[in-house]
């Protein structure tokens, strides 16, 4: 059995470790425009968040992400991000399971 060194990052929501694949990134572009990253690979300051709506929930109400972002995230931003949110959990989730199916040798 070989041990792979997994990349952990801190949800800002719950503040709990998890590996950089499952959780979804949000990030601040240098233009300010703060979207959901799927890809990982936009540049700009990056947050992330457990793929729950829980947790994109709980930022919500803390403010941990404006937090995060280093900037304040508007209402319709937030607005906008949840309905993002939601259109990618489902396809986060399914694509994550795929991901363990084909580790579970
Ligand atoms: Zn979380």
């Amino acid at each position: 059995m070989k041990t792979r060194k997994v990349p952990l990052r801190k949800c800002v929501a719950c503040q709990q470790m998890m590996p950089k694949k499952s959780l979804i990134r949000v990030v601040r572009s240098p233009e300010g425009e703060v979207s959901i990253d799927l890809s990982g690979k936009k540049s700009g300051r990056g947050a992330y968040l457990c793929g729950q709506v829980a947790c994109f929930k709980l930022a919500h109400k803390n403010r941990a992400l404006d937090r995060a972002l280093k900037s304040t995230v508007g209402q319709d931003v937030y607005e906008q991000l949840a309905k993002d949110f939601l259109a990618v959990e489902e396809e986060f989730i399914s694509s994550r399971d795929e991901a363990e199916d084909e580790n579970d040798e």
